[in-house]
């Protein structure tokens, strides 16, 4: 069999300015870790030998059809702005129309140096590499929108990094488009109206066909981000690196770093190593999307017809924002607690079993998965504590039909815990990937119970706790 993709390439269309064409650069000894079979049936991509998969999404090989090009985008990073960053390590491939018509991005990411490299040497190690693959995949299975993993490739070449020299590799991403808030940026900051507005009508035409002016855009990819945002939330997932260029304006879930899910719940949990002041910590996150659309916004104004009526304009939009983000976070986490459809008198029951989880240090994913499994109380440092929640919950609960069902659908058992995934890595780098398909395929039905996996409900013991994640980068 030989691979065949059915490129459709539109990015690569637009004027030069939004990025550098260059192939990826070959690796030393390409070898397949994994690929995604069912995703690429789903993107209409015949597939091929191992070898050849190998050669193609190791970079050493730009399949037929393709248009490989490096993306130019901006960002601020950590609230800094850097009018110049882009793909520095990756490379666009081009798109395919997946057999429900979706565009998508086929993506290498840790394929080489780029223009847009900076300092840095444009490769992936395999840790990174095998960690956005199972995150992305699990994610995606819990229902949240998110960039897939459609290849994972050994290059056969040492990536150096602060433990040393490390396996390389390269992760073929696949996303509805990279379009970033960044990306407007870095034509904002360069008061490059004209590529502006050829921006803004792509991305309409991709992803928002219905909106009529940037106004309505904005409005439209708010919306997406307030769910997406309190999606995470609700399956306890921490980003790490909520920079304005890692934030999609597809609304998906993109740039997986030194993220991290938590086990223990507490608010304003941390993982990532460069995050020492906690701006994305975990209920920090509703504030970040917020601040990551006022982006998005002035960059937008100066394609209304009346930039101060356009202020005021886009300024309510945005203002409007945490309230939709907590409206939707209150319809997932009432979902979570068994209530079909939570009003606003039900928070306070919410925000009463999560005020109780943090002060006694339950698990986060365990004790929402018992409350219809049983035993959540057991979560609890002390359980007469939870107790006194589920009185309350109880007599609400009395006014809900099939709670047991919607809590089962809404809280999944299995997540891609951090030790399982520094084990599995850990494993990967000594050769052995059985533990990085096994987290695979449990993941890929989180909200099932699957015999001979329990061990991957259980948090951390103390020796096994993950303090800090890294970009790895
Ligand atoms: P990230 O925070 O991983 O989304 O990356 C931020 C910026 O740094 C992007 O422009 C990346 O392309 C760039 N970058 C990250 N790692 C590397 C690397 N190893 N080599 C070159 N550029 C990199
Ligand atoms: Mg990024």
């Amino acid at each position: 069999m030989t691979l065949s993709i059915p490129f459709d390439n539109s990015y690569a269309k637009l004027p030069p300015k939004f990025y550098a064409r260059l192939d990826p650069m070959p690796v030393r000894q390409p070898r397949l870790i994994r690929f995604n079979e069912a995703l690429a049936e789903d993107l209409g991509i015949m597939s091929g030998d191992s070898s050849e998969l190998a050669e193609v999404f190791g970079g050493n090989r730009p399949p037929h059809g393709a248009a490989p090009l490096a993306q130019a985008y901006a960002g601020h990073q950590f609230g800094g702005f850097s009018p110049q960053l882009g793909d520095g390590r990756a490379n666009l491939l081009g798109e395919v129309v997946d057999r429900d018509g979706r565009r998508r991005d086929i993506h290498l990411k840790g394929s080489g140096p780029t223009p847009y490299s900076r300092m840095g040497d444009g490769r992936a190690w395999l840790g990174p590499v095998l960690r956005e693959y199972v995150v992305s995949e699990a994610m995606h299975a819990m229902g949240v929108p998110t960039s897939r993993a459609l290849a994972a490739v050994a290059t056969g070449e040492p990536v150096y990094r602060e433990n040393g020299a490390m396996p390389g590799a390269v992760l073929t991403r696949v996303a509805s488009s990279h379009i970033r808030v960044g990306t407007f940026q870095f034509f904002a900051a360069r008061r490059d109206t004209e590529s502006l507005k050829a921006l803004f009508e792509y991305t309409r035409d991709r992803h928002y066909p219905d909106c009529a002016d940037p106004a309505e855009l904005l409005q439209a990819a708010i919306a997406r981000q307030a769910g997406l945002v309190a999606q995470w939330m609700a399956v306890g997932f921490i980003h790490g690196v909520m920079n304005t260029d890692n934030t999609a304006l597809s609304g998906e879930t993109i740039d997986y770093g030194p993220c991290a899910f938590m086990d223990v719940y507490h608010p304003v949990t941390v993982f990532s190593s460069i995050d020492a002041h906690g701006r994305y910590a975990y209920d920090n996150q509703a504030n970040v999307i917020v601040w990551n659309m006022a982006q998005l916004a002035s960059c937008l104004v100066s394609l209304m017809p009346d930039e101060n009526v356009a202020v005021e304009e886009f300024t309510r939009i945005v203002h409007d924002m945490p309230a939709q983000i907590e409206a939707e976070r209150l319809r997932l986490f009432g979902r979570k607690i068994g209530l079909a459809s939570p009003g606003q008198e039900d928070a306070a029951l919410v925000d009463g079993l999560l005020e109780a989880m943090a002060a006694q240090q339950a698990d986060f994913t365990n004790t929402f998965r018992a409350l219809a499994t049983g035993g959540a109380r057991d979560e609890f440092t002390d359980p007469t504590v939870f107790d006194k929640w589920a009185e309350g919950w109880q007599q609400r609960l009395a006014q809900e039909t099939g709670s047991t069902e919607r809590m089962l659908a809404a809280n999944p058992a299995y997540i891609p815990r951090n030790h399982r995934i520094e084990q599995m890595i850990a494993a990967a780098v000594a050769g052995d990937h059985a533990p990085f398909e096994r987290l695979l395929a449990v993941l890929q039905n989180p909200y099932e119970t699957q015999d001979g996996a329990e061990d991957l409900t259980r948090p951390p013991e103390p020796s096994e706790v993950v303090h800090q994640t890294f970009c790895g980068t």
